[in-house]
């Protein structure tokens, strides 16, 4: 299969870098940071972006999963406890947004101080859900990429770049 590059890995670096003073800048002053990467896309996302950050936190990983009937349930990170605390979700894509609208609600039930979403890329014409996210890396249209932790059947994550399928 061919790959075009759609995200160099250049490109992301600096955006990363971008985001992290945002973020940063956002939440000087909060102590009781927790950010919860939501596997398995987003770690290699949620690596580079935490080493750029300058404010102090915990990391925790998540996992969603669709259970027999198709509702979007937590499959690992059910039992982390978030009330009162400031949490950061970090996720790969943004697409119809049904995923991250789970998510949310899963842990909004816990009562955390805040949650905000920092997605790398963000699909925002294919959204189904009423949800956005706080931080996004890159807005792109619907194409399906791969690369930089995202993968296609379980392939591509490895690569450095983001791009997509051409054949
Ligand atoms: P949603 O629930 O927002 O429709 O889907 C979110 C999840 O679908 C993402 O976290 C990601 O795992 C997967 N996904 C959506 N679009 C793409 C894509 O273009 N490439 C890859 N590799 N995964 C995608």
């Amino acid at each position: 299969m061919r790959i075009k590059c759609l995200f160099s890995k250049e490109q992301i670096s600096r955006r990363v870098k971008e985001l992290a003073v945002q973020i940063s800048h956002d939440y000087s002053g909060t102590n009781e940071l927790l950010v919860l990467c939501v596997l398995n896309g987003s770690m290699f996302f949620a690596a580079d972006l935490l080493r750029e950050l300058h404010t102090p936190c915990q990391l925790n990983c998540i996992k969603a999963c669709a259970n027999e009937s198709g509702k979007v349930e937590l499959c690992y990170g059910a039992d982390i406890n978030v009330s009162g605390k400031d949490i950061l979700l970090i996720e790969d894509i943004v697409d119809s947004g049904i995923t991250l609208k789970s998510i949310v609600d899963i842990y909004q039930k816990q009562r955390p101080n805040s949650i905000k979403v920092c997605t790398f890329l963000d699909k925002k014409s294919r959204r189904i859900e009423d949800v956005q996210a706080d931080y996004a890396g890159f807005e792109i249209d619907g194409k399906f990429v791969v690369g930089y932790g995202m993968d296609y059947n379980g392939k591509y994550r490895e690569l450095p770049y983001v791009g997509y399928i051409i054949s």
